[in-house]
């Protein structure tokens, strides 16, 4: 008989996947990995992007006023 391996429900049709877990329970885990990759996702952008987007606008309309006098 399957049984999952997080919930306990078990049953002779109950389908597990590869994890042993039933498909409600599946479901979860993998909401509850992508929650922890999108945390560590936040931790890691501000590292990556030291420039707030405000300079690069700046930056931006400086060049526009410059263009007309060269
Ligand atoms: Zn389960």
């Amino acid at each position: 008989m399957a049984k999952c391996k997080r919930c306990g429900r078990k049953g002779l049709f109950l389908k597990l996947n590869s994890d042993g877990l039933c498909s409600s329970c599946s479901t979860i885990v993998a909401e509850d990995k992508r929650l922890v990759e999108a945390e560590q996702l936040e931790n890691v952008l501000p590292e990556l992007q030291p420039l707030p987007h405000t300079s690069v606008i700046k930056y931006n309309d400086f060049d526009i006023n410059k263009a007309p006098n060269i």
